[in-house]
């Protein structure tokens, strides 16, 4: 059996907004914040470009806009769309989380600019959110504020794992049985944690 190391909770459709033959990730049903929906897990790999040199011309394209440099081992989520204000986020502990709900038959997006990629905002972002970048150049390092932001997005995200339905849990947790904790509710808070 094929294991899903992204949530089963997404589909890829056209996304218009972009551009005529852009594509996007949509919830199939809804997804509460808190939820984790994908690991980098061991069939996961990374582009090499000894490897890229043995593709198909189509098939680079489509490896350089939707996978490079990761090989996901399911291709959905190499067509998540950058939002300034993102649905999801990188934790940087090996798994992304949703930081905000997403309704049923909304677009879910993350933001590449903590990948550090700056190939994306070549021509700016379109997002359209509130805090976009808009025509700034962004140039990685992400500037303090933002990380601080993210920072803030991805605890508070972080402290409902154990609060809502983990589709991944089981799958997650046998790569990294470290992370068990996380899911564990009567774990202690530091003080200065306070809610
Ligand atoms: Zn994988
Ligand atoms: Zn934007």
């Amino acid at each position: 059996m094929e294991r899903e190391m992204i949530a089963d909770l997404f589909v890829v459709k056209k996304c218009p907004k972009y551009g005529k033959d852009e594509k996007g990730i949509f919830a199939t049903q809804f997804i509460p914040k808190g939820t984790i929906v994908h690991f980098l897990c061991k069939k996961c790999g990374t582009w090499s470009l000894k490897e890229m040199a043995r593709l198909s011309k189509p098939r680079i394209l489509q490896v350089l806009t939707h996978e490079y440099p990761t090989k996901y081992c399911d291709r959905r989520l190499g067509y998540i769309n950058h939002s300034c204000n993102p649905k999801i986020m990188e934790t940087q502990k090996g798994f992304d989380i949703v930081v905000r709900d997403i309704a049923k038959g909304e677009e879910a997006t993350e933001d590449y600019r903590i990948f550090n990629e700056e190939k994306h905002f070549d021509g700016g972002c379109k997002c359209g959110e509130k805090n976009c970048m808009k025509n700034t150049t962004y140039r990685s390092p992400a500037p303090k504020k933002l990380r601080r932001f993210w920072d803030g997005e991805i605890r508070s995200a972080m402290r409902l794992i154990p609060d809502v339905k983990q589709p991944l849990k089981k799958e997650l947790l046998k790569e990294h049985p470290e992370l068990r904790r996380l899911f564990n509710k009567n774990e202690k808070r530091p003080k200065h944690q306070s809610n």
